[in-house]
């Protein structure tokens, strides 16, 4: 079976738990499933449940700045981009195993629009993935080179969310 290359994007919840919904669902027909975040590494309850799957799916979280991007200074962003490279290259290696059917790349289009993963590296690499390689990928603004280069592209757009009526998140909902 020929790998396809999904997109999650959009300003709406859903994105990553759509990833993950349907790296489990990959996982339950016996897929190996790998996950690598960008931008992130806060525990969230999706890494807690997936470790307890064993090796058919890993999740590979980065490392947590502590931060969001625009509150970094230079040095930060510096560090950060270099994380988000080093994210990347793991990902890199790993698909050239041979060992994974489904990779996500949560949220790597926000390391795109910081200007720290190339758009062409990223174009790249999904021409060059393994044949039987499914990819997805996630994050707010899709590049539409991107969405060009994918099969199934899903626009998950905000109608409501309680955060603009000041409900703060929730656990087991947003983390
Ligand atoms: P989820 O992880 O819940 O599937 P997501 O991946 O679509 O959400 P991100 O853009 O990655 O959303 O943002 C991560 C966090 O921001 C999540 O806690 C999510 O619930 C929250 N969030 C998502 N969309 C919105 C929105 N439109 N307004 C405010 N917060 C949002
Ligand atoms: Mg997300």
């Amino acid at each position: 079976m020929k790998g396809l290359v999904h997109i999650y994007t959009g300003n709406g919840k859903g994105k990553t738990t759509a990833a993950v919904g349907l790296g489990l669902r990959a996982w339950g027909r016996g897929m190996k499933v790998l996950m690598v975040q960008f931008l992130k590494g806060m525990e969230s309850g999706e890494l807690i449940a997936i470790r307890k799957l064993g090796d058919g799916f890993h999740v590979n979280p980065g490392i947590y700045m502590g931060k969001f991007t625009w509150n970094m200074n230079e040095k930060e962003l510096a560090q950060a981009a270099s994380l988000q490279k080093q994210q990347f290259e793991y990902a890199k290696n790993e698909i050239m195993t041979g060992k994974w059917d489904l990779l996500i790349l949560d949220e790597i289009m926000a390391a795109i629009t910081a200007g720290m993963i190339p758009l062409e590296d990223v174009l790249a690499f999904i021409k060059g993935r393994p044949d039987k390689l499914e990819i997805v990928m996630t994050g707010r603004n899709a590049p539409d080179i991107l969405i060009e280069a994918a099969d199934y592209v899903s626009n998950i757009q905000e109608v409501k969310h309680p955060l603009k009526k000041g409900v703060a998140a929730r656990r087991g909902i947003e983390d």
